[in-house]
């Protein structure tokens, strides 16, 4: 992109990008849910594929906010992480399995953090007082989400996962030795 020679072009570049990166979410968010076995799980995730939609009117917003029609610029990095992510979800259901669809979702909030926290910082930079009020209660609710993940891990999920095996008895002998 050797066409990029100021700081709202770089903004709107990067709302592009996270503008794609949400919309993958949106799809990819229903399949981790699904996959799910903890309850409390699948219910922050469902709730946060709902705040994902409005993630995605907020951004609408934020490009006729700046004299932008909509529009999506392919985002690999969420790309990436949602291949990744979906790899695990051929394993079979329980802790070990909700263990690693929270390391992927995380993955996840992690990179939105980084860019709403960026294109925040931009839109006030540049004046845009309006957008950066909505970049910043999107990048709240990022945050909130990847607390709450967070907050499942370490309250049960992880130990779950840590727990040995039932069967087969031989297995657990050779994971102790
Ligand atoms: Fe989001
Ligand atoms: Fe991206
Ligand atoms: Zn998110």
């Amino acid at each position: 992109m050797a066409d990029i020679t100021n700081l709202r072009q770089a903004f709107v570049d990067e709302i592009r990008d996270i503008y794609h990166a949400e919309k993958q979410l949106l799809k990819a968010l229903p399949k981790l849910a699904a996959a799910a076995s903890d309850v409390e799980l699948r219910g922050a995730l469902e709730s946060h594929l709902a705040e994902t939609a409005n993630q995605v009117s907020r951004l609408e917003q934020v490009f006729t906010l700046v004299g932008e029609k909509p529009q999506t610029k392919t985002c690999a990095g969420m790309a990436g992480i949602i291949e990744e992510g979906s790899a695990v979800l051929g394993e079979s259901p329980g802790p070990v399995l909700d263990a690693m669809i929270i390391a992927s979702a995380q993955r996840a909030e992690h990179y939105e953090i980084a860019a709403y926290g960026t294109v925040a910082a931009w839109a006030e930079g540049l004046g845009y007082t309006d957008a950066a009020e909505l970049l910043r209660e999107t990048l709240d609710e990022e945050k909130t989400a990847d607390e709450t993940l967070t907050g499942l891990a370490e309250a049960g999920i992880n130990v779950a996962a840590g727990e040995p095996p039932t069967t087969p008895a031989r297995a657990r002998t050779a994971g102790a030795s």
